[in-house]
């Protein structure tokens, strides 16, 4: 479990829902992964699956308190964030998301949007909230600004997007990094490197990726609508990773990024 800077406890290891259609591809990955030992899924008012997401935690019969549910305010809610947001608590079904995040650093919205997170926080909807694609520009403007500190910044981030002076940055204000496409989008699966390591540890290799993201201190979200590989990712927490391996893995970074740059966002 990683600790926020609320207080909150976050799983380290949480499902990631992105591109999974709305319906009984999502309602089975959900269930999969509570059944596997995810207590945290991953979605957004973007995926559009966030009903499903709902229906298939009922269905589990897992209690609420016991899962952590993260979704996200899309680039074209920000005019009204309150609606977005009662929005996504009606179609995952709850009254209350641990986590919502502002999905983009949208310009010139972005400082407003987050006074209305901190509302929202503030009256128990959300119990935590944070931002996602913020670079160190845009966090240091957020943190100038005054008001609640952001408790994770989701961003790409894996062995080929290893973005260390923003994981330095977000350590040193207690802003937990949460990584997506912690697997790379499954394309560099058979990258030598990772498969010498896998075969050495009897690991395989998107269990040395998401490893690696957690021995960086990261939380980690792959996603897969595939039940043993969805038991497969969760392997990672079982192991760890010594500092000669960690230093192979850390080596390998291209600046290879599967999404948008959000640098280039002013
Ligand atoms: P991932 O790096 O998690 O890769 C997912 C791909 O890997 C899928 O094609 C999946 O296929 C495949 N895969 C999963 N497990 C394995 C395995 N064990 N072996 C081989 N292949 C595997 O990419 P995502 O882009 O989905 O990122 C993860 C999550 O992060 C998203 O789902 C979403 O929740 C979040 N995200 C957030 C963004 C943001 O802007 N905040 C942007 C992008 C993602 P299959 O399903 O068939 O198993």
């Amino acid at each position: 479990m990683a600790r926020l800077n609320n207080g909150l406890s976050m799983p380290d290891i949480g499902l990631g829902t992105y591109r999974m259609p709305e319906g009984k591809v999502t309602e089975n990955a959900v269930k999969y992964a509570i059944s596997a030992g995810y207590m945290h899924i991953d979605t957004a008012s973007y995926y559009d699956n966030e009903t499903s997401v709902g229906k298939a935690l009922k269905d589990s019969n897992a209690a609420r308190e016991d899962v952590f549910i993260t979704t996200k305010l899309w680039n074209t809610e920000h005019d009204n964030v309150r609606k977005a947001f009662l929005k996504s608590l009606k179609r995952l079904g709850t009254d209350y998301v641990d986590q919502y995040l502002i999905h983009w650093p949208v310009e010139g919205k972005r400082q407003e949007s987050w006074r209305e997170l901190e509302r929202i926080y503030d009256d128990g909807l959300a119990k935590s909230i944070g931002v996602s694609n913020y670079t160190i520009s845009h966090l240091k403007q957020l943190l100038d600004s005054g008001g609640i500190c952001p408790a994770v910044n989701q961003v790409e981030f894996h062995p080929f997007l290893f973005q260390k002076e923003l994981l330095d940055y977000c350590e040193s204000k207690d802003i937990r990094v949460v990584s997506y496409c912690p697997l790379v989008r499954a394309k560099r699966m058979s990258d030598e490197r990772i498969l010498e390591i896998s075969k050495r540890l009897g690991h395989t290799p998107a269990q040395i990726l998401i490893r690696w993201g957690l021995e960086q201190g990261l939380i980690s979200i792959p996603k897969s609508e595939n039940k043993s590989r969805i038991e497969e990712n969760i392997g990672a927490l079982e192991f760890s990773l010594a500092k000669g391996d960690m230093r192979i893995l850390d080596d390998m970074n291209e600046g290879l990024r599967l999404t948008w740059d959000p640098s280039k966002i002013p």
